[in-house]
């Protein structure tokens, strides 16, 4: 492992970082009620009991950011002092997320066990930007792995793209959709049961890291399923957009909350280099494109937490909502969703016409 230029942690060993932060305990129902542009301090916040070490940094020093979820319901958020990594205090077992993904998740979530045509449209539109953006990085014919593969149409886009693509959705209802609509690769399997038979080139992760019991444990896994300069392509959610309004930014299912810094870190302490980063919609969602390493380093600042959180709580609920961007933005979104509203069925139609297509001409090629 590589020591870093700053403050380094080496996770084999027992000598963790620890900032000189002053601890001045403020009721967390004090900063709900600061003004206009107040900034966050680390040292305003309530204390947390949570135990678990920290997944990026090891440390066990964590102070609390949130008590409810976007919903209103009892959901408690801490920010480690060390690292900056925002998470659930306290961290759902294994049981209880695979009871969760199986059954609840995609009705939890979505509001559908099988995905409406709009929602079909708009995967499909996603699935064709990571296509335009990460297919030029690839050889042809290339291995291409979607790890949470939602609907499918991703792994569907790449295959039509020419490459060999397969994925993995533990939500049932999802992935016999991906199978028996689109035709597409994707089995319901889980990440750490995984047994591929070849590496990878890509390796997909959309808005799926934040849902691991461990994202370490699930970057060092994927570390092996690649080839030695294989790529990993990770979106999530950015904490420090902020992505959402004050008090409508945890969720149970996001066990982890990313910044970008956090994210880096993480990804450069489980063996990747930084390939890309892909700004889109003003920071509100991170989209990086890692390379498999044979290094790994962790390099830590004090500011890092401090960081996370003036992303978090720039604006409150008032501040967030006068933004002329957010209603630019909010607007163009509207529309755009009205129009794929209306237009879905017809082209849900098409899209499932060109996956007959394709399995159709790979039948007769056979
Ligand atoms: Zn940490």
């Amino acid at each position: 492992m590589q020591v870093g230029l700053l403050s380094s942690v080496d996770l084999n060993q027992a000598d963790v970082y620890i900032p000189r932060i002053p601890l001045i305990v403020v009721p967390l129902e004090n900063f709900c009620r600061m003004k206009v542009g107040t900034a966050m301090k680390l040292h305003s916040l309530s204390a947390s009991d949570r135990t678990a070490a920290c997944d990026l940094c090891q440390a066990t020093s964590f102070r609390l950011v949130g008590t409810k979820d976007r919903r209103g319901d009892e959901l408690e958020t801490v920010i480690c002092e060390t690292c900056g990594l925002v998470s659930h205090q306290r961290i759902p077992t294994d049981s209880e997320l695979n009871e969760y993904y199986a059954a609840e998740y995609r009705q939890d979530y979505h509001g559908e066990y099988m995905p409406s045509p709009h929602r079909v449209v708009r995967a499909w539109e996603g699935a064709n930007w990571l296509y335009d953006h990460l297919a030029h990085y690839l050889p042809p014919a290339s291995k291409v792995f979607e790890i949470g593969a939602g609907i499918g149409c991703t792994v569907k886009r790449f295959e039509l793209g020419g490459f060999q693509s397969e994925g993995i959705e533990p939500g049932v209802g999802f992935s016999e959709f991906a199978r028996n609509q689109l035709y597409a690769q994707v089995r319901p399997d889980w990440l750490f049961d995984l047994n591929l038979n070849s590496p990878q080139d890509l390796i997909l992760l959309v808005h799926v890291i934040e849902h691991f019991q461990s994202p370490r444990h699930a970057l060092e896994t994927i570390h092996q399923f690649l080839k030695p300069d294989g790529l990993l392509y990770v979106e999530c959610p950015n904490v420090a957009g902020p992505h959402a309004a004050p008090g409508k930014q945890f969720h149970f299912a996001h066990i982890y909350n990313f910044a970008p810094h956090t994210l880096e870190m993480l990804a450069q302490s489980c063996g990747y280099t930084i390939e890309q980063r892909i700004p889109v919609d003003g920071e509100l969602t991170l989209r990086y494109l890692f390379r498999r390493s044979d290094t790994s380093n962790l390099q830590l600042q004090p500011q890092f937490a401090q960081t996370t959180l003036d992303g978090m709580f720039r604006y409150n609920t008032l501040s967030y909502h006068l933004r002329p961007a957010y209603w630019g933005k909010r607007m163009l979104r509207d529309i755009r969703f009205a129009r794929q509203r209306l237009t879905a069925r017809t082209q849900l139609q098409q899209i499932l016409q060109q996956c007959r297509q394709a399995k159709s001409t790979l039948r007769h090629a056979a």
